[in-house]
């Protein structure tokens, strides 16, 4: 392209190259695309961890959810946000999953309906730059079931999922039929808390520092994953792979007190595997920990097979790409499979 400009500097041992676009010729100031290489390589960064409060316009027109859900945030400044920190490809989920709570089987499924088919056509539209992740009713698991299939096929890359269904942890065997079918399509699960609400008590997280969101998702994250590991859901379908959003909450960062929970006296533990081979094989964790040591510390206990990338995008955390190409625990294989080659396999992208 006539227009291309290259620019490359090095950050401790990584090559991070700087590309402006052919809209570096347009008036408004052109958005420069960061282009991340290892080792002199250019790799594909893929974002685990972009959300979307997508507007649901006529779907819930008439409903309860029509004041807060039918408006809501396009998608358009999205690429922009992902060239200035080197997301390649984001897999956009909806989160927070309030259509969990709706007792009509026809409005839950039309919502994720919604979901589905927008994610869809927006990822055609754009198929280097994303993919979307499966929504789905999981207050009805079987339809749950049916919708992750339906939704693969017409294109979803991996399901989101939220840390409980209305209080009931996804450990419960009435999820069985749901694991199952993510274990048979073979997908990732993302996982995506919302403030330890089925934890807490009332206004225990209320104090400064919006601790809902430091302190109870990761808390949400860290019992939603000890309970699929206690409660034998990995021993169930032993081939499932879910990824805990913010770095896996607290379970990666304090896995030695976990580890030994079933040597403890008195204890009676069903599982068939320590927790550390659970960490090792079934989960994942985004590397959403904003330093060098935290993520060496990820792939300490984890392995670099189960860290994958993560922005938390559009909500301002200040991620980049820096505590993994500048970190000197890893080596360049170690960079390239958390950046992005790891999603790569579980997503099953192509691209
Ligand atoms: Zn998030």
């Amino acid at each position: 392209m006539p227009n291309r400009r290259q620019f490359f500097r090095t950050v401790a041992g990584a090559t991070v190259g700087l590309y402006m676009g052919e809209r570096a010729v347009r008036a408004q100031a052109p958005p420069a695309r960061l282009q991340v290489s290892v080792g002199g390589k250019r790799v594909k960064v893929v974002d685990v961890h972009a959300h979307w409060d997508m507007p649901l316009g006529d779907v819930v027109k008439g409903t309860p959810y029509e004041k807060d859900r039918a408006t809501g945030p396009g998608l358009d400044d999205r690429i922009p946000m992902m060239d200035k920190i080197g997301v390649d490809l984001e897999a956009i989920s909806v989160n927070d999953f309030w259509w969990w709570e709706i007792k009509d089987q026809g409005l839950a499924r039309a919502i994720c309906n919604k979901h589905n088919e927008t994610l869809a056509a927006w990822s055609r539209q754009h198929p280097d730059r994303f993919v979307g992740m499966a929504s789905i009713p999981l207050q009805f698991p079987d339809m749950a079931a049916d919708m992750l299939d339906e939704a693969v096929r017409r294109g979803a890359h991996g399901v989101a999922i939220g840390g409980h269904v209305n209080g009931e942890s996804l450990s419960l065997p009435k999820f069985d039929v749901f694991w199952a079918k993510v274990q048979q399509l073979g997908q990732l699960a993302f996982m995506h808390p919302n403030g330890s609400g089925n934890i807490i008590q009332q206004g225990a997280l209320a104090g400064r520092g919006g601790l809902g969101n430091i302190v109870g998702n990761p808390l949400e994250t860290t019992v939603f994953l000890s309970r699929l590991i206690f409660d034998g859901t990995f021993d169930k379908f032993p081939n499932l792979k879910v990824c805990g959003a913010h770095g896996g909450g607290y379970l990666p960062s304090y896995l030695g007190r976990t580890e030994v929970a079933c040597q403890r006296t008195g204890q009676t533990c069903i599982i068939k595997k320590k927790p550390s081979d659970y960490m090792r094989a079934n989960i994942l964790a985004d590397a959403m920990v904003f330093s060098a040591e935290g993520v060496r510390h990820l792939v300490a206990e984890m392995g670099a097979g189960q860290v994958v990338f993560g922005t938390d995008t559009p909500f301002g955390w200040p991620v980049t790409v820096d505590p993994i190409t500048g970190n000197s625990a890893l080596s360049n294989a170690d960079k390239e499979a958390i950046l992005g080659g790891n999603l790569v396999k579980l997503l099953k992208l192509t691209t």
